[in-house]
């Protein structure tokens, strides 16, 4: 077994037929496929990579039936560290789906009290008929605070950079997460000492 020093869990989300099945056997198998196969369930599939020194088991879940954003649940985003949000650039009406996908996510952690990452992907770009410019996602990711790439599932163009990208991104969320803990585990310490010391205080005057 090939060990790891973290494992980073990522859901990918978008609208049907995007490519989000496509994305991650590309990333994960370095393949693709033509023909169309609905996903069934809630699915995932790993890959080890080193990413900013370490290395980190990285798992993709894949969704089906989550496919529109209202039946998206807080469950899904139980284990997740990382969105892709993925639209294809080829149907504008995939990318006119993206602020009801966000608001459905914002809903879904916010209710939660999380922070996760989330990047825009705009895939199949290998297509000649494009209907969404990249100056047009760009513009909407920024206005969002997103960051947005773009992919092809086909060529494989975009797909690693993007996910690395977010991997690192869930990393240094992760540890701002840990200096939050270990800074309220510092605090709790500082104040059981405190109670000691007056403890002590108490023994040496009577
Ligand atoms: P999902 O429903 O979002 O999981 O979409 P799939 O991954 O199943 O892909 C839907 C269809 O789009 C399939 O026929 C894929 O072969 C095709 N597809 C996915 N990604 C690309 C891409 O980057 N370029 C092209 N040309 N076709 C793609
Ligand atoms: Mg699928």
């Amino acid at each position: 077994s090939i060990n790891y020093d973290k494992i980073c869990q990522l859901l990918i989300i978008g609208d049907t037929s995007v490519g989000k099945t496509s994305l991650i056997t590309r990333y994960t198998n370095g393949t693709f496929k033509e023909e169309y196969l609905a996903t069934v369930g809630l699915d995932y599939h790993t890959k080890i990579e080193d990413i900013n020194n370490q290395t980190i088991q990285i798992k993709l879940w894949d969704t089906a039936g989550q496919e529109r954003f209202k039946s998206l649940t807080q469950n899904l985003f139980r284990n997740a560290e990382g969105v892709l949000l993925v639209f294809d650039v080829s149907k504008n009406e995939t990318f006119y789906n993206l602020k009801d996908w966000i608001a459905s996510i914002k809903k879904n952690i916010e209710s939660q009290n999380m922070f996760i990452p989330l990047v825009i992907l705009g895939n199949k770009i290998d297509l000649g008929g494009r209907e969404v410019s990249t100056e047009d996602a760009e513009n909407f990711a920024n206005e969002n605070k997103y960051k947005y790439f773009e992919t092809s599932a086909k060529t494989g163009e975009g797909v690693d950079n993007a996910i690395r990208e977010l991997v690192s991104m869930v990393i240094s969320q992760n540890n701002q997460n840990d200096y939050q803990k270990q800074a309220r585990i510092n605090s709790v310490q500082i104040k059981k000492d405190d109670i000691e010391k007056t403890n002590e205080k108490k023994k040496g005057c009577c």
